[in-house]
């Protein structure tokens, strides 16, 4: 088995959660549509402050005054039921500039944090194909739909569904929609170059974008579903060029050239790209 040895890199670090996972304890963040029904106990909101469209969640507690913090980079309102939400809304313009402050100092610590983390809600939105797509929480639906031209992945899910269930429902069709497009860009590849593979099958494996072993059997890591085609081609004629050569001699790079004249693109796009910045599932 051959490695890509430039692309030894970590994968977003730490240790992949298991994708039952349910132990995180964190509350949902699902942002229901407007026309769609909502939790009775959280909602989600955007008020305008100062010309800025900010979104705001308001969570129904016991207390007895109205509550205010900034996470996730929304603001957070505990307030009792008995305040209407206009109310609420003017509390918020009255504190408007403390809380665009907080907001900025929330954003700007987000983007240095070494590992971002994904949010799996209602309009949150990840790589797919080397471009970004935006979840969408759809009840209505009885199977995820993929919206091609909004860039769109409508998942058959409840407006309050956990992240947890956000982010298997999403893993599950990321890895299913890696089979089906590696399964046929390597044919195609493999039938156009006339290069000859036995067995095609997605891996897993850490910091290890692709393999193929003596007998044939290429492997590709899903998580190359994140990057354009370019990419992934690239990584298919890597390892269809391991079919004749396992090395990475200089006739081993002439033999990726004649399969795929313009592997250079991919190649490099692959080697700046910012492995933190992907999805830990
Ligand atoms: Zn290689």
């Amino acid at each position: 088995m051959t490695l890509l040895e430039q692309f030894l890199l970590p994968f977003g670090g730490g240790e992949q959660k298991p994708s039952s996972s349910n132990s995180s304890g964190k509350q949902s963040t699902a942002v229901p549509s407007p026309d769609q029904p909502t939790s009775p106990t959280k909602k989600h909101r955007t008020v305008a402050l100062q010309g800025h469209t900010v979104p705001w969640l308001l969570k129904r507690t016991r207390r007895k005054t109205v509550g205010m913090s900034i996470g996730r980079g929304m603001i957070q309102v505990n307030a009792p039921r008995w305040v209407p939400v206009s109310d609420i809304e003017y509390i918020l313009k009255e504190k408007s500039k403390w809380l665009l402050a907080r907001l900025a100092e929330w954003h700007q610590s987000e983007q240095h944090r070494l590992l971002p983390e994904q949010q799996w809600a209602h309009g949150a939105s990840l790589q797919y194909l080397g471009k970004p797509l935006t979840l969408m929480l759809s009840p209505q639906l009885q199977q995820t739909q993929w919206d091609d031209f909004r860039r769109e992945l409508q998942l058959a899910l409840p407006t309050d569904a956990d992240m947890d269930r956000i982010r298997d429902v999403v893993h599950g069709w990321l890895q299913h929609q890696a089979r089906a497009l590696f399964a046929k860009r390597l044919k195609t590849i493999s039938d156009q170059s006339g290069r000859r593979y036995t067995k095609f099958s997605l891996s897993n494996a850490r910091g290890r974008w692709g393999s193929c072993s003596e007998d044939g059997h290429i492997r590709l890591n899903w998580r190359l579903i994140h990057f354009s085609q370019e990419v992934i081609d690239y990584v298919i004629a890597h390892e269809l060029a391991h079919t004749y050569t396992m090395d990475h001699s200089k006739s081993f790079w002439d033999e990726v050239a004649e399969i795929l004249p313009s592997y250079e693109e991919g190649k490099s796009v692959l080697r700046r790209a910012r492995l933190d910045t992907l999805p830990t599932f």
